[in-house]
């Protein structure tokens, strides 16, 4: 049985055996990329390498990459603590080819390392290729021998990836693991893919045309190959657990939360011990990489990260600031491999600290405000937009706070109520603006702290700034 420290050497030193560069995890916050809010893919600090605007000294790389994803196009904070295989922090596994090798080395080198040298079982693989890839195909059948209805033909966008509306672009194929009839859901492609039976382990991108303009589409000279394979993910099927949060990292990590609160991870508190568990890792590692909680751009989704776990942690009866003494439980697991983590455990702590300390304030009274006014709803109900402002306004309760403190009951929030109240509020300040008289300095100022405000909520609505992922 493997723990995660050698899953991630196994796949680094296969590569390298194979002739890729180790290259080391960028940062979460990309520094070629200001469009994009956080690195939430492997190939994110190669983009200017596959587009051929950057040379590197190697025409091959594999990598361990941090990524998040907890806001823009891929947004699976609302899943953490629900599904079994979603977490904001992950490491992305990736191997690399720019204009080196391409599809049918790429498919060979995933079914050895996953067959061979993971020694996964080919009955429980299964893949999808795009509806038009024949060649994809016909690789899978011959280099795995899979038979040929466990070569899933998908249409989708799910199966095509590109980098931007116009850039490389091309076919993916992706290797799911069915962990068995006991557990809900169904093949991809099918009406029940959603279910955690069939996890998708590795995505490989096959780069092989150039998108021109929205007609022209070209045959790129070298194609080349971009994978990423989620690292928590296959740790549970190699650790023979179905779940990620099931696996030793997080195990200890849960264990840790447990024996701090003093509440066992069972029932309805399940979640809270996942949710703090991955939203630690996330906190500490987009700190460590100097985000700090603000209230704006990506300050405000790590707020917003920090303080929906501050609020399971109050579920769990914490009164007073916790999550900073889970700490250094995750550094002496995943210290030795992200050194940058253990450099800034001070910061890390100190800023965790503050921050649970800030919100314990208002915490309490916000929660029973929410309790107040939702006494009466039933499942199917909205929670109307004006006390949700004020959660927000007056409580710094972020709107998914309070969505997520009403999904259990099945009660929605009323999005356009809350927007109105916004608004209005807006309108109050300006109306009762007593000025200083100069009005042209009063116009700038109020464009001003609107346009602010409108960073604050990029985290939930911004859609084409993140275009670059896999
Ligand atoms: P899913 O469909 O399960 O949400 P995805 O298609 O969005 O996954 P990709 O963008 O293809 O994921 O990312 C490559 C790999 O990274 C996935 O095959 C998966 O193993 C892993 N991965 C993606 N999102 C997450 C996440 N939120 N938490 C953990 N691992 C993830
Ligand atoms: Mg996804
Ligand atoms: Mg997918
Ligand atoms: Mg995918």
């Amino acid at each position: 049985m493997s723990g995660v420290n050698d899953i991630r050497s196994t796949f680094l030193d296969f590569f390298k055996n194979n002739g890729h560069e180790v290259v080391p995890s960028s940062p979460l916050v990309p520094h070629n990329d200001p469009t994009l809010m956080f690195t939430n893919a492997g190939m994110v600090q190669f983009k200017n390498v596959f587009t051929g605007i950057e040379q590197r000294p190697y025409s091959m790389a594999t990598t361990s990459q941090k990524c998040v994803r907890a806001g823009g196009k891929h947004n699976d904070l609302d899943n953490v603590g629900y599904t079994a295989r979603h977490h904001t922090f992950f490491e992305m596994l990736g191997n690399f080819s720019f204009g080196d090798y391409f599809k049918e080395q790429a498919i060979s080198l995933a079914w050895e390392l996953i067959t061979k040298e993971f020694g996964l079982p080919k009955e429980k693989l299964l893949v999808t290729v795009f509806h038009e890839d024949e060649e994809a195909f016909n690789f899978w059948r011959k280099i795995a021998g899979l038979p040929e209805e466990r070569i899933i033909r998908i249409a989708t966008s799910d199966n095509f990836w590109s980098m931007g509306d116009t850039g490389p672009c091309g076919p993916c194929s992706e290797i799911f693991y069915d962990h068995g009839d006991h557990i809900w859901g169904g093949p991809p492609g099918s009406p029940e893919e959603d279910g955690d039976r069939f996890v998708e382990i590795w995505n490989l991108v096959f780069m092989q045309y150039e998108q021109i303009s929205a007609d022209l589409r070209e045959d790129l000279p070298r194609p080349s190959i971009d994978t990423g394979m989620g690292l928590e993910r296959v740790a549970a099927v190699l650790q023979g657990k179905h779940d990620n949060y099931d696996t030793d990292l997080f195990r200890r990590l849960i264990s840790a939360s447990v024996d701090l609160m003093g509440v066992k991870a069972e029932g309805e508190q399940r979640a809270s011990h996942r949710v703090i568990a991955d939203h630690l890792r996330s906190s500490a590692f987009l700190i460590a990489d100097g985000v700090l909680p603000s209230n704006e751009g990506r300050g405000y989704v790590l707020r917003r990260i920090m303080r929906r776990a501050m609020r399971h942690a109050e579920l769990l009866g914490a009164r007073e600031p916790v999550i900073y003494k889970l700490l250094p439980v995750l550094i002496n697991e995943m210290g030795r491999a992200y050194p940058v983590l253990t450099r800034a455990e001070a910061l890390i702590s100190e800023t965790l600290k503050l921050e649970e300390g800030r919100f314990r304030k208002t915490l309490d009274r916000g929660l029973t405000l929410l309790d107040t006014a939702s006494a009466d709803l039933k499942e199917g109900d909205s929670l109307d937009g004006e006390t949700a402002f004020k959660l927000y306004d007056t409580y710094g309760f972020p709107l998914d706070l309070t969505q997520d403190a009403l999904r259990n009951r099945g009660i929605h929030v009323d999005l356009s109520g809350f927007q109105d109240a916004m608004r209005r509020q807006k309108e109050e300040a300006r109306a009762h603006w007593a000025g200083s008289g100069d009005k042209a300095a009063e116009k700038v100022w109020f464009e001003l702290s609107e346009q602010h405000e409108a960073t604050e909520f990029l985290g939930y609505e911004t859609e084409k700034a993140e275009a670059v992922t896999l």
